[in-house]
């Protein structure tokens, strides 16, 4: 009896919902995803061109529906930083077991770290690096690194300087022009290692240890960034005692404090 929410149902996020919920031990998904089935999407997606013009959400409940019926399945149709419905993804959070990010935008990955360590529920990250060349799973426990730490500590490793950015395959993303959308081959490699991580640390949340935090794979060879196709980098992030966002407080962070932060997070990353 395990109760997963999810934000993101595009090419990525989707095949990641459909291989986590054939686990029987899912028993209760809340999907968080707001977005229209557009035809460029078809390329990549599970979903048929007929569905074209449907929710991406009315979409991924129907392919559950049809796989598990006996799947409890809701749906916040809505962006996962929508201010009128933060009372109704903060009530989800609090119920889950185990959450799952595909989101495709630097903001509401740390939107939903925040949210996840708010209510102390472990949850993981899959991101397919631009032109599908590579991907990464990112697994994160209460008490560890937040999404900042790790953002920031592998935008400081070597591998990563002239790695194109994260992309998880969505074109029309707010990132569209700098990046080359990847294969459905290569969206399926990572979503495939995101599950796996996922169902891995549903059954040993405290005790996960597979001598990682974050897993790089590499797809292809691409010159500066990857040497070898097909080969594993290991990253042990560890939580930055210096961190902005999750550093133990004395006091209450004010909303101010926790804008600078995000702010602060952000610019790090290069998308201010
Ligand atoms: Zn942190």
């Amino acid at each position: 009896m395990a109760h997963l929410l999810q934000v993101g149902a595009g090419s990525g996020g989707m095949p990641v919902l459909d291989m986590v919920c054939r686990d029987r031990r899912i028993t209760r998904v809340t999907l968080i995803e707001p977005d229209v089935y557009k035809a460029h999407n078809v390329e990549r997606h599970l979903f048929p061109l007929s569905d074209v013009g449907e929710r991406k959400a009315v979409l991924a409940e129907r392919w559950l529906r049809e796989r598990r019926p006996d799947l409890d399945v809701r749906l916040l149709v809505c962006d996962l930083m929508d201010p009128a419905r933060q009372a109704e993804i903060d009530q989800a959070a609090s119920k889950a077991d185990i959450g799952v990010c595909a989101a495709d935008n630097e903001p509401a990955k740390f939107h939903w770290d925040a949210l996840m360590r708010r209510h102390g529920k472990p949850w993981t990250l899959g991101e397919v690096l631009s032109g599908g060349i590579g991907g990464f799973v990112h697994w994160f426990t209460f008490g560890g690194p937040c999404y900042g730490c790790v953002a920031g500590h592998l935008q400081r490793t070597i591998v990563l300087d002239n790695a194109p950015p994260p992309d998880y395959s969505n074109p029309g993303g707010p990132v569209a022009e700098t990046t080359i959308p990847a294969s459905m081959a290569s969206i399926h490699v990572v979503a495939s290692l995101h599950a796996l991580v996922t169902l891995a640390l549903l059954t040993d949340p405290v005790g996960y240890a597979p001598g990682f935090t974050s897993l790089l794979f590499a797809l292809q060879r691409a010159p500066e960034v990857f040497e070898e196709a097909f080969r594993p980098h290991r990253f042990r992030v560890p939580r930055a005692a210096d961190c902005l966002i999750c550093r133990p407080r004395a006091s209450p962070s004010s909303v101010e404090e926790l804008d600078v932060a995000l702010d602060q997070a952000l610019a790090r990353l290069g998308n201010e």
